[in-house]
């Protein structure tokens, strides 16, 4: 039986709306985009991905969503984390805080050669949109961080708050898993980590240098690694070198890693992931990806669609643990029709 939780009308709105306020050309790419892979047997097609929806509740309403979103700009950094936070698209304490610790102007690419409206900075990086950052590749605009994060969030504290978290639970089926975490942290997986932003705010939601003290009222998230994979060599230092301007201690406790890989293959060195980010859509759902999340629980928040036509953003929850690949074994979630850069196909 076909399920599906939102009204093909509402998916024509939503995504026509994604379109409307679009400051910039946010789709031009250098980087080639291969045909489609059309292997049944490792990909699942986005058709099939519909196909075993179970609906469940989600934090979420797109609807709600969709109305505050695009409005949220800001003079500062705090000012545009408010307008979030105002358009109940940023909920939580956690993600707020997070967000504050991060300065978005760090991880944009300011054209100082030029007089124009974007070299503004107190303009540009606190703009509820995306923004260019170099090799035809945009920053998601802080609405999709903060809507991703939300719905990340419940699952990073259901693992907080039991024993799953435990780095040796689900191993079996990460093989060539190294387990190197310690006992009881979180592992999060960002996928295209492009500027490092939200790599970086994922970092501050599960900073090890912070003790459950130092975190004052709002309820802590176990400590935890951040692994942002990009498979664009000039966007990996890019990520780097942003990461390093005002948050070098991420990297220097170890919370936050950035590494070349493809995204479609993930990163089973550091598998099983209790969240998985994925910043550019996937043509088809990416078997792998699945197969790296923690099996009691672990949740990714992904785009799939074609490239440059209808995507849906899912939530899919692995919620058994299995050796070989079963669609019944996840449950996925549509929560609203978006657009991303391609997730593309690499020979790493
Ligand atoms: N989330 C990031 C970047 C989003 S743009 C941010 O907000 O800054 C999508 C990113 O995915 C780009 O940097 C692109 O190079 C990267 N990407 C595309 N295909 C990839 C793949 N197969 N593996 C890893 N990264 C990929």
């Amino acid at each position: 039986m076909r399920v599906f939780p939102i009204s093909k009308q509402f998916r024509v709105f939503a995504f026509a709306f994604a379109f409307l306020p679009l400051p910039i050309a946010p789709f031009s790419y250098n980087i080639p985009v291969p045909p489609a892979c059309n292997n049944s047997k490792l990909f699942l097609s986005s058709n099939n991905i519909r196909n075993i929806v179970r609906v469940s509740n989600t934090s979420a309403s797109p609807f709600k969503m969709s109305l505050g979103a695009w409005r949220c700009h800001g003079a500062t950094n705090r000012e545009m984390v408010e307008k979030l936070a105002e358009a109940r698209i940023i909920k939580s304490p956690q993600v707020k805080e997070a967000f504050l610790k991060v300065d978005r102007s760090n991880f944009l690419v300011v054209d100082t050669s030029t007089t124009s409206r974007r070299d503004t900075v107190a303009e540009a990086p606190y703009m509820d949109a995306p923004q260019p950052i170099g090799c035809g590749q945009t920053i998601s605009a802080p609405h999709m961080h903060a809507y991703a994060l939300e719905e990340i969030l419940p699952t990073l504290i259901k693992f907080s708050t039991s024993d799953d978290s435990a780095a040796g639970e689900g191993t079996r089926t990460s093989p060539t898993s190294t387990n190197n975490n310690k006992e009881g942290e979180l592992r999060i997986l960002d996928v295209g980590c492009g500027s490092g932003y939200l790599t970086t705010v994922l970092g501050r939601m599960v900073d090890r240098s912070i003790t459950n003290k130092g975190r004052g009222p709002i309820p802590p998230l176990h400590p935890g690694s951040v692994y942002g994979i990009e498979v664009v060599d000039a966007l990996v230092t890019l990520s780097r070198n942003n990461i390093l301007k005002e948050n070098k201690d991420l990297f220097d406790s170890d919370t936050v890693t950035v590494i070349k890989a493809d995204g479609w293959k993930g990163l089973p060195k550091y598998a099983p992931y209790h969240a998985i980010h994925v910043g550019a859509a996937a043509e088809t759902c990416p078997m792998d990806l699945m197969m790296q999340l923690h099996p009691n629980g672990g949740i990714m928040v992904i785009p799939v669609g074609p490239n440059g036509g209808m995507q849906d953003l899912y939530r899919i929850e692995r919620i058994r643990d299995n050796e070989v690949y079963e669609e019944t074994d996840f449950d996925v979630l549509a929560l609203l029709g978006v657009r991303y850069v391609p997730l593309v196909h690499s020979d790493l």
